[in-house]
């Protein structure tokens, strides 16, 4: 049988006997875009929903961070650097894009280490890296504070706004109101935390779990496995899906580099809130590079929270199609909300491949 088959096979089955609805959260914004790419939803069967969760980092960027880089920006001698998605994202009162077309010497980057160039590159500037992302992206912002530190690099920082996936879940699953039957969870974070690290879903809350890839045969397994066994019909099933790039334990190196640099205290999830324990940030030992605790803030404006559902769509509690300004105030050219802005956001997502209902 060849993967085609095995999908229309797997596809089959699933459709086969739901006779209620079958509720499966995608945690991660990448799967979200993958099962829109590949039209998952239109050959699944109407009765399994598939909802996004918080796994999109900028969406989860709150408004005080984005406010902290722009206040950075208006500084002498300042070089942001960030990856491209963070750009629209809107503060308080303004966004970066915004503030580049102002003049401010803002730049997009690749990758953190880009970051290090720049501040070679520019001795008599300061580099802030604005480090945004979940365990899948901190190993290698920490390496980066490692090698500044290891370099002597001095006019390089790092703003922080890097989050945990295992806090936020603890959260939505603490909600007795939030009907999930079945968690697809990140392969990518899984990569570096392990498979094991996504346990306590099944082993606490009884949901079917798995961990999976982002090609359609790794999402569609997925679906199958949390179908079947939510039918009766497979159990005990190994929820590890994505055993090509996923150990059980993770990747020992990046989950060293992770203990050496950073740690936990409370995060805010924009539109959700404080979050106990879910924010990794730079220890004591690299603070001469937290741009948090090198720079001053006096000046940030007053935060004003975003108009929107944005917090139901991270929850999954709502769907984009939802919100009154979905396609007509709110766009990826426009956007009201962080949902749309990043191509991780599930409102873009929707937007470009427009799921109705
Ligand atoms: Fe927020 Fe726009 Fe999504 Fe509505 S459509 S929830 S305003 S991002």
């Amino acid at each position: 049988m060849n993967e085609k088959q095995l999908i229309a096979r797997m596809v089959q089955e699933i459709n086969k006997d739901v006779e209620s609805d079958v509720v499966i959260m995608e945690i991660c914004g990448t799967h979200t875009q993958s099962i829109a790419k590949y039209g998952i939803w239109e050959i699944i069967s109407h009765r399994i929903k598939l909802v996004s969760g918080p796994g999109c980092p900028v969406c989860v960027t709150d408004k005080r961070y984005i406010d902290m880089a722009i206040s950075l920006s208006q500084k002498e001698d300042m070089i942001i650097a960030t990856f491209g998605d963070l750009m629209k994202v809107t503060g308080t009162e303004s966004c970066l894009s915004e503030e580049k077309s102002k003049g401010k010497d803002i730049r997009i980057v690749y990758s953190p280490i880009q970051s290090i160039e720049l501040a070679k590159e520019y001795p008599n500037k300061k580099v802030v890296f604005l480090a945004v992302g979940f365990e899948t992206t901190a190993p290698l912002i920490g390496k980066m504070v490692m090698k500044a530190k290891k370099e002597n690099i001095n006019n390089l920082f790092f703003l922080t706004s890097l989050k945990l996936m295992k806090p936020i879940l603890k959260e939505i699953l603490k909600d007795k109101n939030q009907c999930i039957d079945g968690i697809i969870c990140p392969g990518h974070v899984a990569v570096i935390k392990g498979a094991d690290y996504f346990s306590f879903i099944s082993d606490d809350n009884n949901i079917k779990t798995v961990v999976s890839g982002f090609e359609p045969i790794d999402i569609i397994s997925g679906i199958y496995f949390i179908v079947q066994q939510c039918k009766g019909k497979i159990h005990n099933h190994d929820k590890n899906l994505y055993k090509r790039c996923v150990k059980e334990k993770g990747n020992e190196t990046a989950c060293k580099i992770l203990e050496e640099v950073f740690v936990h205290e409370d995060g805010n999830w924009r539109g959700i809130g404080i979050i106990p324990d879910s924010a990794m940030v730079i220890n004591k030992k690299y603070e001469k590079f937290d741009a948090k605790k090198v720079f001053s803030f006096s000046d940030l404006p007053k935060v004003i929270e975003d108009n929107c559902i944005c917090k139901d769509i991270l929850l999954g509690k709502e769907i984009p199609t939802s919100c009154r300004f979905f396609g007509n105030k709110c766009t990826p050219q426009h956007p009201v909300g962080p949902c749309m802005v990043s191509s991780e956001g599930t409102c873009g997502i929707y937007y470009r491949y427009r799921k109705e209902g």
